[in-house]
């Protein structure tokens, strides 16, 4: 009887192997038929067809199974780290997760914000369209062309190290709703799986290379290279006044009125410019490329602040990481009744500290500027404080080389962001995280990020992809004792 069993369970495990790997073939067939293999050629194709899925934030998984579907067929090791629409993530890997290699780990998200105005739309924001010089669609920028072109190099170090033991794993690494900040996303993957994915480094989206960043060099472009990034601190502000609720009679203090003169002295006020030796660091460098008198303040930037500070100032962007920001983002009556005096009124400020800023010093400076001891203010949410990643790390530097390999006629500059990613919740573990999408692209194309009309330029994303590939192969390159061919035991 029991060899009965034994051979039924053996027939049905061979079965349930052939049905997963048929439909796993089919799979194969129909995606790898359609847009051939993974090379320079066919990468803009790929990008059009990723972008066909609305994958909206909270509606991942059917592009996620598509992508993941190419991993599969090009050989790479796969963990799904939940499969449920929004919370929708896996990695795939040269070897298992399983082989605890230290990982190189390319970190992308596969959700995308609402399309938006649709009239506005040139091309519709799901077709994927390719133009004679465009990628069009939804998320065609934010974050599938930086997938496309890590998934692209995550097989052609694969392919060209096959049979080989690397000293690192290499992985790509899709999450879910990253512009929701949901929790189903990069925090379930790190709160679940960080031991198993054992990164040695993380590099997530951030800026490109930017053009007219330089004032005396206008054509040059600059790569920027965020190691650090200001934390949130979202702040209440709560007054309570009862008063007469007639608007007939203006009585000597209600909630409203305070409230706007309270916010008047907080926002009245230019926020001080704060020298860090992070954003001290950045301009020097920003400086070293400037010609004349301006380079030679921007290389002094504490000695000349006098004259760098209003210049800082015009450009909110750049001012935001020499300041402490406090943004007003919402003031609510619960009132539209036009005769009717409410009692309470609430606003909410969106604040953005500086990497070595402190919370409670800050919100006691909120506090007596407001001047005014009814207001009860609160903290909605704040991020923890964390070490910014070492630019002076092997990984930096190798990620500096493959930039400039790759992209001649411009420099590279350490910067910290104003906003942050995913890759910061990976930065707040302590793991070195570096951001940057490694193409050069016109200005002109960021301004449809996260608005109508996104799109690409085609041929970017093969440069981009060479890139990361240099990268990778950068930090193979530092450890040339540990690359032996003895291929991985573990196969699966
Ligand atoms: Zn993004």
């Amino acid at each position: 009887m029991l060899s009965k069993i034994k051979a039924f369970l053996s027939f049905f495990f061979i079965f349930i192997i052939a049905i997963s790997s048929y439909s796993q073939v089919v799979n194969s067939e129909s995606t790898t038929q359609n847009l051939g293999p993974l090379t320079n050629e066919n990468i803009d194709t790929y990008l059009s067809e990723y972008v066909k899925f609305e994958s909206i934030s909270g509606h991942e998984k059917e592009a996620g199974e598509w992508i993941k579907n190419i991993c599969i067929e090009n050989g790479l090791h796969i963990k799904q780290m939940g499969d449920t629409d929004g919370e929708y993530n896996f990695t795939a890997s040269i070897y298992p997760l399983s082989s605890k290699l230290p990982n190189i780990v390319l970190l992308n998200h596969i959700d995308v914000v609402p399309a938006g105005d649709l009239s506005k739309w040139i091309e519709p924001p799901f077709s994927g369209k390719i133009t004679e010089t465009d990628i069009w669609g939804r998320g065609a920028w934010d974050n599938k062309g930086n997938a496309i072109m890590q998934l692209f190099s995550v097989v052609e170090i694969l392919n060209k190290y096959k049979g080989k033991q690397l000293p690192f794993n290499v992985t790509f690494l899709a999450v879910s709703c990253e512009e929701t900040q949901c929790r189903g996303g990069a925090e379930y993957v790190i709160n679940n799986y960080l031991d198993e994915l054992n990164p040695a480094v993380v590099l997530g989206e951030g800026p490109p290379a930017i053009k007219g960043a330089l004032q005396t060099k206008p054509n040059k472009s600059v790569f920027p290279i965020s190691v650090a990034h200001k934390r949130a601190l979202w702040i209440k502000l709560k007054l309570n006044i009862n008063t007469s609720a007639h608007g007939s009679v203006t009585p000597l203090r209600y909630a409203n009125k305070e409230m706007v003169e309270a916010l008047d002295n907080l926002l009245g006020k230019k926020q001080k410019a704060i020298y860090t030796d992070l954003n001290v660091k950045m301009l020097k460098e920003m400086g070293q490329l400037e010609k004349g008198l301006t380079g030679f303040a921007m290389r002094h930037p504490k000695l000349f602040r006098m004259f760098i500070t209003p210049k800082l100032r015009q450009q909110p962007e750049l001012f935001s990481i020499f300041s402490n920001t406090i943004t007003l983002t919402s003031v609510d009556s619960m009132n539209d009744v036009v005769n009717v005096i409410p009692s309470e009124v609430t606003a909410l400020l969106d604040c953005r500290l500086l990497p070595n800023s402190s919370k409670d010093e800050f919100l006691e400076n909120i506090k007596k500027r407001l001047d005014n001891d009814d207001i009860e203010v609160s903290t909605i949410y704040s991020m923890p404080e964390m070490k910014s990643s070492d630019d002076e790390s092997i990984y930096y530097k190798n990620l500096k080389k493959a930039i400039l390999k790759n992209h001649t006629e411009t420099d590279v500059i350490t910067i910290l962001l104003p906003n942050t990613s995913d890759a910061g919740l990976f930065r707040a573990k302590g793991i070195a995280t570096f951001c940057t999408v490694p193409v050069n692209i016109e200005m002109s194309y960021l301004d449809n990020i996260h608005s109508e009309n996104e799109r690409i330029p085609r041929g970017i994303l093969a440069n981009g992809k060479n890139t990361y590939v240099d990268f990778i192969e950068e930090c193979i390159k530092e450890n040339p004792d540990s690359l032996s061919t003895v291929p991985l035991s573990v196969s699966n």
